[in-house]
């Protein structure tokens, strides 16, 4: 059988993926499939719409299976070709194949871009059709469900999850399984599981991409992490910006609903859970926890003050697990194949894969899957192929604006929570931007505040005030008015923020400043000194 994967992920719909899928609808008389024969026998082929397939730099991509051959910048015009010459005739077309240093790739994996990543979360990615449940059940999609609600009690679930040691891949890394227990441990029966689809970083597009690519994964997380602590209701929160994550979403929830999936006793068990989207309005502090509950509850999302926190009072006060996209989409995995599976993958302190969205000045900008421990090294030249037009690599900022700037001297650094931690820097949610030897430092320091300036709920003072003096401080840097006294004001700043901040945003922003002032002190000097 012959799929032709037609890449549906935002990225390649921007670049016209639409038209070719159409046009390839059109070529198969309009349903999409078409039976060619091969001699004696014949070959039923199925034209698809898919996820992501994660090579966004080189999109519109289009996945011909079963010869594996991955066309890129696919227009339109290359359909009747593609139709006469590879579904016909199962042969290759050498033009629309990724070509580097002089050598061609014909299958995908062999592509280095790929060749290089664990993808385990991002499996389906690429190779579903997310608009239809049926494909992701072939595939395995709620068999992990399945396996927890007939082999497992709730208490045994969360035991594998805490043994896995799987850890929250929004940002803090904490300890998943823990969370689990501290909600299942609560005397209030009422619990809530709530799923953080924000994804505010610039330059993040990891959570989007499994959403639109391969809902169902996810949502089995969430209805696997509600069995274990007796919950009922879930919700995923989503930010309005992510029409296409939204309308897949709503799709798989439909089509699970309809089939005895979701609801009420779930696959004949006594076990029931409703699931509800709701859509954020795009403010980057509403991916903090209690914001996130309050903002679904309808109130202003701004962060509180705790304890008590999200595992005891969480949404409408009641204990609620929260955990991000990546995290619920690693679960049923865990649950299918076990904790000591799981802990042979990464590093012991940091077991599985993570998924980052590379981009910048790389050659192969994308979104991509590695086994945590993997090297920056071998993410931006293996992976992303190096810098783009052959100049050199300068900084690349890991974790958005939370996190921070490594250099060329930290090129070796393993990438798991803790020897990032080590250097001053974190995963954060997964957002990699690199940056070549013409870039500015300070600008990039003054875009990352701004940004996080803009951002600020305005609940408290260090982050209110603070940040805004650190962005005038650094604008008028760029601008070339910058003062002796600029560079001790903005670390005296950075401190006291840090230090007094209400809630992560705040107490993080300073962290681009910080990273970039102390390797690259010398441009800000530069820039202070030339225009006196
Ligand atoms: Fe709001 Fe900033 Fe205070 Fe957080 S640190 S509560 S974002 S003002």
């Amino acid at each position: 059988k012959c799929r032709v994967l037609i890449c549906g992920g935002t990225g390649c719909l921007a670049g016209g993926s639409d038209k070719i899928y159409q046009k390839m609808l059109e070529l198969t008389k309009n349903d999409g499939n078409v039976s060619v024969e091969f001699g004696a026998e014949i070959a039923h082929t199925k034209v698809m719409k898919s996820g992501c397939h994660g090579f966004c730099e080189m999109g519109p991509l289009v996945r011909i299976e079963p010869h594996n051959y991955l066309y890129i910048k696919v227009s339109p015009d290359d359909c009747e070709e593609i139709y006469q010459k590879t579904i016909c005739e199962g042969k290759s077309i050498e033009r629309l194949l990724y070509h580097m240093d002089g050598q061609v790739y014909a299958s995908q994996e062999e592509i280095p871009f790929y060749a290089k990543q664990t993808r385990l979360v991002l499996k389906n990615c690429g190779h579903i059709d997310a608009d239809h449940i049926e494909g992701a059940m072939v595939v395995g999609a709620y068999s992990a469900l399945e396996k927890a609600l007939f082999e497992m009690t709730p208490e045994s679930v969360i035991d594998m999850i805490y043994e896995s040691n799987l850890r929250g891949r929004g940002g803090a890394g904490f300890r998943t399984g823990r969370k689990w227990k501290q909600v299942a441990s609560q005397k209030e029966k009422i619990r809530y599981v709530v799923c953080n689809g924000d994804e505010g970083d610039p330059g993040a597009f990891m959570d989007r991409s499994i959403m639109e690519g391969d809902p169902h994964r996810m949502i089995e997380g969430m209805m696997i992490a509600a069995y274990a602590v007796q919950a009922q209701e879930g919700y995923i929160y989503v930010r309005a910006e992510y029409p296409l994550a939204i309308q897949r979403l709503e799709t798989a929830i439909h089509q699970a609903e309809e089939i005895g999936i979701l609801g009420d006793h779930i696959l004949g068990t006594n076990f029931s859970f409703r699931l509800h989207i709701n859509r954020g309005a795009g403010a980057f502090v509403c991916g903090e926890g209690s914001a996130l509950t309050a903002s679904i509850e309808g109130k202003r999302g701004m962060p509180r003050v705790k304890p008590p926190r999200t595992v005891q009072q969480g949404l409408w006060a009641k204990p609620t697990v929260l955990n991000n996209v990546e995290t619920y989409a690693n679960v049923p995995m865990i649950i299918q194949n076990g904790a000591e599976w799981y802990l042979g993958i990464g590093t012991p302190e940091s077991p599985g894969t993570k998924a980052f969205a590379l981009t910048g000045n790389v050659r192969n900008t994308g979104l991509i899957e590695v086994p945590m421990g993997i090297t920056l090294r071998e993410v931006i030249y293996d992976i992303g192929g190096g810098i783009q037009n052959g100049k050199k690599f300068k900084a690349v900022q890991i974790g958005g604006p939370s996190g921070g700037c490594l250099t060329e001297k930290q090129l070796d650094s393993k990438m798991d929570f803790d020897s990032l931690a080590k250097i001053g820097a974190m995963i954060g949610s997964g957002g990699l931007v690199i940056m070549d030897e013409n870039t500015c430092m300070v600008e990039v320091a003054r875009f990352f505040m701004s940004f996080t300036q803009r951002e600020s709920c305005g609940k408290c003072v260090p982050c209110r005030e603070g940040t805004k003096r650190m962005l005038e401080i650094l604008e008028r840097i760029v601008a070339g008015n910058g003062k002796p006294t600029d560079i001790d004001e903005l670390r005296e700043l950075a401190d006291m923020i840090e230090s007094t901040a209400l809630c992560g945003l705040g107490k993080s922003a300073p962290k681009p400043v910080i990273s970039t002032l102390n390797a690259f002190a010398e441009e800000y000097r530069e820039h202070i000194e030339d225009k006196k």
